[in-house]
């Protein structure tokens, strides 16, 4: 067999929380709660299971949960969207962004992707024919450099990844950001993907540019999301595509191939949780902020040095006053065998990780005891 995928292999994600299984040690690094997501929410999958709301969704998702979804966007967003031709509900923000590639891209088109950056971009590109090319973020502040970015758009540019807030280093995309890419792409062919999966999770009172609020890149992006972040249900595997009418339905061609549908009784709990509880995505900033600050504030007493997140659920911390002697691959697993915390290091976003860069990120998704455990431990080393 000759692979198609010749430079995939095990995902970072699994590796760590193997390790960490293994090892007994506390799992920071694949990001997800070590908590539930709302009673309600998972009382009323129960309700739906038991009332037999078990067979296939339509296509494009179930329609009280696409309201909802447009409810949302009319109301954070100030956009009016048409659930029916616009918004779109997948199994998962991944199975979103592997289908939003697929609609676009073809053979020999070029995606240009900011890193580090997730790790299903690259080979879902790949997967189209297409060829990632890969745009380093400048460091300290992981900021679009606009001018590299300007030089790298080419007459086979097709698509340009954006996401925000950003995974792994917690920055931001501000409102002036997408203007300016909305100049440089105006009146060329080029699609944006906007990965906005932590969407709801941005902090000190800051905003999130949502390219839903942009009209003029709205028209040509697919926004994706996941209710996995948003309500604490990582294993739900439920996201969803907002686009554009045309967009929404070559889209829909595709993922109708790659899935036909969501699960279901998932998609009316998350309906049902949406409409009763609208108070969930105010309260999720603090929430999170929360245990952003009391992880930052334990760590102070640390070797570690770092910058708050401004968004997700990750936190970045340069450990170069620990151990400069080890990349952050082998400090990944020192961490994790020698210290009991498993973290995921930043060098694995990246096709040319920048010389001496000595990062790693933490999951901070996590209980309070969870959090001064494994702040204990570090303040330790
Ligand atoms: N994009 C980013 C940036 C993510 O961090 C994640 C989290 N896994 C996803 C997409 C995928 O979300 P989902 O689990 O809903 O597929
Ligand atoms: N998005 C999660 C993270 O960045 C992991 C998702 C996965 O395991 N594929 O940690």
């Amino acid at each position: 067999l000759i692979s198609k995928l010749p430079n995939v292999g095990t995902t970072i994600f699994t590796t760590m929380s193997q390790l960490a299984a293994q090892t007994g040690a506390l799992n920071l690094s694949q990001g997800f709660p070590d908590f539930d997501g709302p009673d309600a929410l998972r009382e009323a999958v129960a309700r739906h299971v038991m009332a037999g709301h078990n067979q296939y969704a339509p296509m494009t998702g179930l329609p009280a949960l696409r309201e909802q979804v447009a409810l949302k966007v009319a109301s954070r967003y100030g956009r009016t969207v048409n659930p029916d031709i616009e918004v779109t509900i997948t199994p998962g923000a991944t199975q979103a962004i592997f289908c939003a590639i697929q609609t676009v891209v073809r053979p020999g088109d070029e995606v240009i992707v900011f890193d580090p950056c997730y790790d299903s971009y690259e080979p879902s590109i790949e997967l189209a024919g297409g060829v990632c090319i890969h745009q380093a973020l400048s460091l300290p502040g992981f900021a679009i450099d606009w001018q590299k970015l300007s030089d790298a758009i080419t007459a086979r540019t097709r698509m340009i990844v954006l996401n925000t807030p950003h995974n792994p280093s917690g920055a931001l995309i501000e409102r002036a950001d997408l203007d300016r890419l909305a100049a440089l792409i105006r009146d060329r062919d080029i699609y944006v993907l906007s990965d906005e999966v932590y969407e709801h999770l941005v902090f000190d009172g800051r905003e999130h540019a949502s390219v839903l609020r942009h009209d003029e890149l709205y028209q040509r992006a697919f926004v994706v999301s996941s209710f996995g972040k948003t309500y604490h249900v990582t294993g739900w595997k439920t996201g969803y595509v907002i686009a554009p009418p045309a967009l929404s339905s070559e889209l829909r061609k595709v993922h109708q191939y790659v899935s036909f549908t969501g699960v279901t009784p998932l998609q009316w709990a998350l309906a049902d949780f949406m409409a009763d509880h609208p108070e969930h995505l105010d309260e999720l900033p603090g929430f999170y902020q929360a245990k952003r600050d009391l992880f930052c504030d334990l760590l102070t007493d640390s070797h570690f040095s770092f910058t708050r997140a401004a968004g997700t659920y990750f936190q970045l911390a340069d450990y170069s006053a620990i151990r400069p002697d080890l990349d952050d691959v082998a400090m990944s697993e020192w961490l994790t065998r020698e210290h009991g915390v498993a973290t995921i290091p930043i060098s694995v976003f990246y096709q040319r990780p920048p010389a001496g860069l000595r990062l790693v990120r933490f999951c901070f998704a996590k209980r309070e005891e969870t959090l001064r455990q494994a702040a204990e431990r570090l303040c330790a080393i």
